[in-house]
């Protein structure tokens, strides 16, 4: 068996372990200290914006503090994006709120703005507007930005912007991760950069960075005793966690360009076969290309092309699932207009890691070849 190819592995730098050996030899081994600061102020920095940010044990954690930072309580109505990972929505749950889910437009993947103002106005119309909206830029393509945040504003529903898989992408030159009222990103282990497991939420309001870390960190009230006066969580960033994301924060840029590489090659290759179609950027749209997806003609196409990469034990993966077609969703209220689903059904990802060699390349090219 050749060895296997995956769809996106770690790609460290070289960098980490001298933030993590530091962490060592001064007995930083806490869930704070230098190299949790050092990792936040490169976050902000790389941003670029007033923003202030609270490093987490994973971006489900980012978001789930966003929840409740926005005062989202039982029964209370949260629109989020049906094409996504679970844990864009699992977060909702844990709050005893109700998901609604709403369908992708067809330029990004992403939330639909059309159906996301019908399911605002339905729920007014039924007296419970929703409480906020998780938007997500799939794939690390930015979502529709300007229409979203549009519509969001004229009703006044705060947006939680989903960047985990978007961190070093951008809208008109404006970074993902600073869009939202609350934005997160996650730097789990198959994520643009990762830290083996963790997540930051992002902010420009200073008091909610200090909020969220409170949270994060038991809810202790100044006091010389333990004294709580919230629920806390044990959310926070362990400073041996953050050593290895200062070492990543040296090459974000470095994966941005290579993982963008690697879109090129699959461009390159099949832009002329006419049973392929890819996502392009739209105008102002600049994607960090985390993954490569692209779709085949029909399900059939898609599964067999899969079956093909998996008999030379390389891993793609069909695109996410959308959350109106998973079983633990199944009650909930949902806006489709059918491009989730067919995406789910014709569309790949395809290998996309940062650190494909030249012979990974080949192999996969060699897939392509043989099955156009
Ligand atoms: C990975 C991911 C998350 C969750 O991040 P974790 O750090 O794994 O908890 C949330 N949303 C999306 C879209 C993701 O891809």
């Amino acid at each position: 068996m050749k060895p296997k190819i995956w769809l996106s592995s770690p790609h460290m730098s070289g960098n980490e372990q001298k933030f993590v050996k530091e962490a060592f030899d001064t007995n930083w081994v806490a869930p704070l200290g230098p190299n949790v600061n050092g990792f936040e102020n490169d976050i902000s920095k790389y941003l670029n914006e007033d923003n202030y940010v609270a490093a987490l044990s994973s971006g489900t954690a980012a978001i789930h503090l966003a929840l409740i930072l926005l005062d989202v309580s039982r029964d209370d109505i949260v629109l989020c994006q049906s094409k996504t990972f679970s844990a864009s929505a699992n977060p909702i749950v844990y709050q005893g709120a109700k998901p609604v889910f709403i369908d992708s437009e067809k330029d990004t993947w992403n939330m639909c703005p059309e159906q996301m103002e019908l399911a605002i106005k339905d729920a007014i119309k039924e007296g419970k507007k929703p409480k906020a909206i998780i938007a997500v830029h799939l794939y690390g393509m930015p979502y529709k930005v300007d229409e979203i945040h549009a519509i969001a504003k004229n009703y006044n529903i705060p947006v939680i912007e989903d960047s985990a898989e978007a961190f070093g992408s951008n809208y008109k030159g404006k970074k993902c991760g600073t869009f939202g009222d609350i934005s997160i990103l996650s730097f789990n282990g198959n994520k643009i950069i990762t830290t083996s497991g963790g997540g930051a939420l992002v902010t420009n309001k200073k008091d909610i960075k200090n909020k969220a870390v409170f949270l994060a960190t038991q809810a202790r009230d100044k006091s010389v005793a333990y004294l709580h006066s919230h629920i806390g969580y044990n959310y926070r960033m362990s400073n041996i966690v953050a050593g290895i994301g200062r070492g990543q924060m040296t090459v974000l840029d470095k994966h941005v360009e290579l993982r963008r590489k690697n879109y090129q090659f699959y461009e390159d290759i099949l832009n002329n076969v006419d049973s392929v179609e890819l996502l392009n950027e739209p105008k102002n749209h600049f994607s960090n290309r985390w993954l490569s997806c692209i779709l085949l003609d029909s399900q059939k196409s898609r599964e067999a092309l899969r079956l093909e990469f998996d008999k030379e034990n390389i891993e793609t993966r069909p695109l996410w699932k959308p959350m109106h077609q998973q079983p633990v969703f199944s009650d909930c209220k949902k806006y489709i207009n059918g491009v989730s689903d067919d995406l789910f059904e014709r569309g790949l990802c395809l290998p996309s890691g940062s650190n494909l060699t030249n012979n990974e390349l080949e192999r996969i090219h060699n897939v392509l070849k043989s099955f156009f």
